[in-house]
């Protein structure tokens, strides 16, 4: 079986046990609650005067029975602390300021038991107190680590990967004008695509109004349970930088130190003009250090490879806590919106990358989408641009025949900076959240929202989540509340793989097209090709087990 099947066949299985055996399933028994801070823990229903003994900061509970007591529903919840919180409570005994401090010796203490189970009750209301089935959580926990060790070992690759290619990349462009071309044309290319996005998400936010769909109870629901997360996100976003800041910031004080963090555009920076001044040495100099950059570039490949195998029960995994984990319920009230984002995905990645595609690279793009189908996948998997990197090098190489040249420098700036689907999403989002407060933007409000979208997609880091907290700070721009983040907040998630996916395709296209506007020649790998040369393509290539030499590479 290919590899692309096995990935599709665990993201199949992910979504599917997500949503069938996931915490939120429709079909397990909601015998558990989850308590935020807010939720106080009483000793008898509707008498919230006396809070249940050994009660703080519990946050998962067994739900022993339902009780309705007038209009309020109550909760019997049976809990037992955790050694973290123990510890806490032996901490504070002696030392909390509001209880009467226990001044017996030590040894007379009464000892905090870690088996008691404690007992008391909670009034059902949304959002400080929900409800899950136990057994999906335990099923999620159980294999989360799963996800996270895949993606762990594909990070692990990406730091060094960037600075070896992208060295020997340029090392190898010999020449500073033909760097200095593809910088400008990719860059210039990064903004149109991102530009053409913004005017798709924009043009249908402003023909469909999905603001008008919101019921006033939903939107009210929604505000409530996610204002707490909402305000993190303000917060986050405020501590971001400005634009001269962020730009002067892309040049490292300390290299090594540019890497240890895994600064993207950093690294670029330094690897750029590592191989620039490697092209200006003398070829004695420069080629063996040129050569044994590429030799530790082919050993991350190699990396890369090994880290694939786990693909299809990764993906499984992460898809699985995803979705298991995401209410229908507030997919449903956001139905409008979030099926306008994908319709907007969907046309930006037919119209513009097709067109793009069909025409500039010369290239038939359906077969172009085929052979980008394991970064597709692992995008939409992780939602996280820079941790598919690896993978999407390797798609355009292998399966497309990009050069490395042209790879290693347009991919990672594309990781960072590019995000036409963010960019997109965020249009959508911001007018969506201004239709639901019935406030009307003007010609000149919107344009800034294409300003601020494609700095803040620009700004957004490649990795889950992030185009929501740079969302900020387009609201700001247009001074659209940023409470109304609350109200998108519950299906970032989803749209996340979305997006992440189009940001993707974004990068590979834009690869696609610098590589045929610099003379590479350009070949979509077919399977039987990528089956009977373990050289390239994804199959077969760790059953050779020594380091494939390339037939086209010089000895
Ligand atoms: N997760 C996206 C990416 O990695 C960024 C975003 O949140 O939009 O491309």
């Amino acid at each position: 079986m290919q590899l692309y099947t096995k990935i599709l066949l665990g993201m199949l299985l992910g979504v599917v046990l997500g949503f069938l055996v996931g915490p939120n399933s429709p079909l397990l028994p909601q015998d558990g609650a989850r308590l935020l801070p807010s939720a106080a823990i009483v000793a008898a229903p509707a008498d919230a005067s006396a809070p249940a003994p050994m009660s703080s900061g519990v946050q998962r509970a067994t739900i022993l029975e339902q009780r309705r007591v007038g209009e309020q529903e109550w909760l019997q919840v049976e809990w037992r602390l955790t050694a973290r919180q123990l510890l806490k409570l032996e901490r504070d005994r002696d030392t909390k300021p509001d209880t009467k401090p226990d001044t017996k010796p030590d040894h007379e203490k009464t000892p905090l038991d870690p088996n008691a189970r404690h007992v008391g009750w909670v009034q059902r209301a949304e959002p400080s107190v929900t409800t899950y089935s136990r057994l999906g959580q335990t099923l999620v926990d159980g294999t989360e680590w799963i996800g996270r060790l895949f993606l762990a070992m594909i990070r692990m690759v990406v730091v060094p990967l960037v600075f070896f290619s992208l060295t020997v990349g340029v090392a190898s462009l010999g020449d500073l004008r033909k760097l200095g071309r593809l910088g400008g044309r990719t860059i210039g290319l990064f903004f149109g695509t991102t530009f053409v996005a913004l005017v798709i998400g924009l043009g249908l936010a402003n023909a469909l109004r999905p603001g008008a769909f919101m019921s006033p109870d939903d939107r009210a629901r929604l505000l409530a349970s996610y204002a707490g997360d909402a305000t993190q996100k303000i917060s986050d976003a405020a501590a971001a930088p400005t634009l001269v800041d962020q730009l002067i910031g892309v040049v490292p004080s300390n290299p090594i130190g540019a890497l240890a963090a895994g600064d993207m555009l950093q690294i670029i920076f330094f690897a750029v003009m590592f191989g620039v001044a490697l092209t200006m040495l003398d070829a004695r100099r420069s080629k063996p250090v040129v050569q044994l950059l590429d030799n530790c570039n082919e050993a991350m490949v190699m990396l890369v490879h090994v880290a694939m195998m786990l693909a299809p029960v990764g993906v499984a995994a992460l898809l699985f806590k995803v979705v298991g984990s995401t209410g229908l319920s507030v997919l449903m009230a956001l139905l409008a919106y979030s099926g306008l984002v994908l319709l907007g995905l969907l046309l930006h990645l037919a119209l513009t990358y097709g067109g793009l595609v069909t025409f500039l690279a010369r290239l038939s793009f359906i077969d172009f989408l085929r052979a980008m189908r394991p970064a597709l996948m692992l995008a939409f998997s992780t939602s996280s641009s820079s941790a598919t990197l690896p993978i999407t090098k390797e798609c355009v190489e292998e399966n497309i025949g990009v050069s490395n040249e042209i790879s290693s420098f347009v991919l990672p700036l594309g990781a960072t900076v590019n995000m036409d689907g963010t960019a997109l999403y965020q249009g959508i989002a911001a007018l969506f959240i201004a239709q639901i407060y019935t406030m009307d933007l003007s010609l000149g409000d919107q344009l800034s929202i294409v300003v601020s979208a494609t700095l803040a997609s620009v700004g957004a880091a490649g990795v889950p989540g992030a185009g929501m907290i740079t969302l900020a700070m387009v609201l700001t721009a247009v001074g659209v509340p940023l409470e109304g983040l609350a109200l998108v907040l519950g299906v970032d998630r989803l749209l996340d793989m979305f997006r992440t996916a189009t940001n993707v395709t974004g990068d590979a296209t834009a690869t696609v097209v610098m590589a045929r506007l610099e003379g590479d020649a350009l070949r979509l790998l077919d399977p039987s090709e990528d089956r009977a040369r373990p050289d390239r393509g994804f199959e077969g290539r760790l059953d050779r087990g020594a380091s494939p030499v390339r037939p086209d590479e010089p000895d």
